[in-house]
């Protein structure tokens, strides 16, 4: 099908047509506003007052093409390499995770509990978006991050510029002990990680939106051991995160009590809690650690 004509009315009537088979109305909707903001230049709320205009040439082509990849499940973050979180824009590109809203509630978590702490350290940071955030709310602290994958560090290296903060951000590979021990230097107030934690087997219950577009190595956990980001950078507190010192992770629920159980047997801290998200799920630890 094609667009009737330049008339915003039949674009967002073409629209619907398109995509009302993948999206559900509201998000439909939301996508719909996203898509006249970001090309149009549209307020969100003003396009009800606007359907008789008529749009250029060039401008319906960006529109129309958006549609078409929307057709395809590309994630409308992709499309458009932007996404919000905390706030903030961010780049986003399909080397990185799209953040999540369970990461937004970790932040706000952490940003309530820790405005004291000097130091903070990010692990598997992808789009950067924890760092970015906690630097961009606590400027007086020194933040920290890492990755493996360099496309991902080019991502979020973007993401400090476009919000004007200054983030230590470097390569290493938390499952390589030489590694890590050469490339985290000193010790940290605070540890957080929301590294890749679902297991194949879940795979088929991720939806399309996912699976086909977001990197597989942020998402998955290869191997046998479901839990093994969250071993290693357990054992790593150890030597990198202070006294008192506070670990927090994003988790997934299936595996949470597998994480929580390594971190009470470690006995590297003086209490290790279970946090749930808004959606009631076991998503989140919090561990604090002995004063020596
Ligand atoms: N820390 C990033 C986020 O929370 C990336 C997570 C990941 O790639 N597993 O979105």
């Amino acid at each position: 099908m094609q667009v009737r004509s330049n008339k915003v009315n039949d674009i967002i009537d073409y629209y619907y047509t398109e995509l009302s088979a993948f999206y559900e109305r509201t998000e439909l909707e939301a996508i719909i506003k996203t898509v006249f903001e970001h090309y149009l230049g549209f307020n969100r709320n003003e396009i009800s007052l606007r359907l008789n205009e008529n749009v250029n040439q060039s401008d319906l082509l960006k529109v129309y093409d958006c549609c078409k990849e929307l057709k395809a499940k590309k994630p409308i973050q992709y499309i458009l390499k932007e996404s919000w979180f905390y706030n903030f824009k961010f780049y986003v590109n399909e080397k990185v995770l799209i953040p999540r809203p369970e990461t937004e509630e970790l932040v706000t978590i952490i940003v309530k509990e820790n405005t004291k702490a000097d130091s903070f350290l990010d692990i598997g940071t992808g789009s950067g978006c924890i760092p970015v955030s906690l630097k961009c709310v606590l400027p007086n602290a020194h933040v920290s991050a890492c990755d493996v994958d360099k496309d991902a560090l080019l991502v979020a290296r973007k993401n400090a510029e476009l919000n004007n903060v200054e983030i230590n951000f470097f390569e290493t590979n938390i499952l390589e002990e030489l590694q890590w021990n050469r490339d985290i230097k000193g010790t940290y107030d605070v540890i957080i990680s929301n590294p890749p934690y679902i297991k194949h087997s879940e795979a088929e219950t991720l939806s399309e939106h996912v699976v086909n577009f977001e990197p597989h190595k942020a998402l998955f956990v290869y191997g046998d051991d479901d839990i093994i980001f969250y071993k290693r950078i357990i054992d790593l507190c150890k030597h990198k995160l202070k006294n008192k010192g506070v670990l927090y992770f994003e988790l997934n629920p299936l595996t949470a009590g597998l994480v929580h159980e390594y971190a009470t047997r470690s006995n590297l801290f003086s209490t290790a809690e279970l946090i749930m998200d808004m959606s009631g799920n076991t998503r989140f630890l919090k561990a604090i650690k002995l004063t020596g």
